[in-house]
């Protein structure tokens, strides 16, 4: 199994004729597809196709209306919340709309010494956070990959007050099978990596030097992390570098490929859109900008596409589409992000960051915005470590685990987190919430999710079932 060093089954003339033919689709065909996604089994690529030319106000109302029913029945209300720490932006790539590609001689390069990184952890730690995004550059210090391996373990060291992470997903350059073992043994969660663009034409144009350039050894990343037994991977493109449509359907034949080969797809998709960044023309104005309209309606594509995998929104977008983006499929946010290393102690935006954010604002504040929109922000870690990953989770899945475990378990965790971490204003927006939640739950699972909640409130911590 796995195995390949060739995303052969990446078809780009397969990808054209199925958008040029989903151009003729009708209203009824698509309120078809609509119906299927409604049944929650996923939808295969010409479906796909088809939604993504849905431009009338009308269908797309229905489109946004089939995904946020589907996100209800599959993840409830829950946004489960996490940070990004960036240890390092060395880089030995030229990925020309980055700024810590290794032609930008005006950035302030830094890779964190393993006290530096305890110190942001703690910070993080300090904010409530329980599970990060390890991020660095594709070049690292004189101890090599070590020095990733080695940061890990230093961050699940890291203990203040009541807290401490319990989840590092890890978003680093593609590895071969002997290292993806080792990221494995140092206990990630998520290994993340992102194709950038899909398009193989684009791809060489973007990436000018270094690793990197070699499309088929990132395309075939997922591969080489499942031989190494890691089974939480999260894909994504970087929209704005190729026709959006295209990617959507390469990422849907990605994950085919890893269904056929392995038995399951991808825990998560990220669906970050290009930020302008320190020196990059391409970032200051991308080849193929994705529209709000259009970003939401990926969005949902992809809700109704691959509904057991997760949606990741970062910081790159501005609260308000954020907020439009929760009901229609999104179940990860990041909140409080820095995107340059020793961002959260030297708390300011500096010019080492890899972009700009959309969305400043704290974790404290998106917590209790969240809230306020009836959303039970979630710090829950409890999958990964009960070992419902990979298959386990999906199987587990479907048949109603997250309803199940995930809903109760996510209560417990805000209520760790109203009691150690929040203000009065957040306290009163949680309470709220939790009484809500609690109130509309099936009765078994919400007497268990009491009792989870009565445990913290009578000082454990970190509860699950
Ligand atoms: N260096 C590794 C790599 O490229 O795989 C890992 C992390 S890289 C710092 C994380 C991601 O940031 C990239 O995969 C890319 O999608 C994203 N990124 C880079 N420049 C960006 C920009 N200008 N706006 C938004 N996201 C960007
Ligand atoms: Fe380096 Fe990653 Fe930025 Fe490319 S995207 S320049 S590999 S940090």
């Amino acid at each position: 199994m796995g195995g390949d060093t060739s995303a052969h089954w990446l078809d780009e003339g397969k990808i054209a004729a199925s958008l040029a033919k989903a151009d003729t689709v009708d209203a009824g065909q698509i309120r078809e597809i609509l119906s299927k996604g409604l049944e929650m089994n996923g939808l295969d690529a010409s479906d796909v196709a088809a939604l993504c030319s849905v431009e009338s106000p009308e269908l797309a109302a229905e489109l946004f209306e089939a995904a946020r029913r589907v996100k209800e029945d599959i993840y409830g209300n829950r946004l489960v919340l996490f940070a990004p720490l960036y240890i390092s932006n060395l880089c030995s790539n030229e990925c020309l709309y980055c700024a810590f590609r290794v032609s930008n001689k005006q950035l302030a390069r830094r890779a964190l010494s393993q006290e530096e990184i305890a110190r942001e952890t703690e910070i993080l730690i300090q904010q409530g956070q329980k599970r990060i995004l390890l991020v660095a550059g594709e070049s690292y210090p004189e101890e090599g990959f070590g020095y990733v391996l080695k940061s890990i373990d230093t961050i699940y060291s890291v203990k203040s007050g009541n807290g401490e992470i319990r989840r590092i997903n890890a978003n680093v350059a593609p590895l071969d099978v002997e290292t993806f073992k080792e990221l494995k043994a140092a206990g990630i969660g998520t290994y993340q990596c992102f194709q950038e663009t899909y398009h193989r034409e684009t791809y060489a144009r973007m990436h000018k030097a270094g690793r990197k350039r070699d499309f088929d050894w990132r395309a075939t990343v997922f591969d080489r992390a499942m031989e190494a037994g890691i089974d939480d991977v999260g894909m994504g493109v970087l929209f704005g570098l190729a026709d959006w449509k295209f990617e959507v359907l390469a990422m849907m034949d990605t994950i085919t490929h890893m269904e056929k080969t392995f038995g399951f797809g991808c825990h998560t998709i990220s669906v970050p859109r290009m930020e302008p960044a320190f020196g990059s023309d391409v970032a200051a104005a991308p080849p193929h900008p994705v529209s709000d309209a259009d970003f939401k309606k990926l969005v949902a594509i992809l809700r109704l596409a691959v509904p057991y995998t997760g949606i990741i929104m970062s910081t790159r977008e501005s609260a308000d589409i954020r907020r439009a983006t929760f009901d229609m499929g999104v179940s990860q946010i990041s909140a409080g992000s820095r995107t340059n290393p020793g961002g959260y102690s030297d708390n300011e935006v500096a010019e080492s960051q890899q972009f700009q954010l959309g969305d400043h604002r704290s974790l404290e504040e998106v917590v209790r915005d969240v809230a306020e929109l009836g959303f039970v922000p979630s710090f829950c870690t409890a999958c990964y470590r009960t070992g419902r990953t990979g298959k386990d989770f999906m199987d587990l899945a479907k048949p109603g685990l997250i309803k199940r475990k995930c809903a109760p378990n996510a209560l417990a965790s805000f209520e760790e987190y109203l009691l150690d971490y929040a203000g009065d204003a957040t306290k009163t927006s949680g309470a709220r919430v939790i009484s809500k939640e609690l109130g509309d739950m099936d009765p078994a699972v919400g007497k268990l999710a009491k009792g989870l909640i009565d445990k913290v409130d009578q000082g454990r911590r970190d509860v699950f079932c």
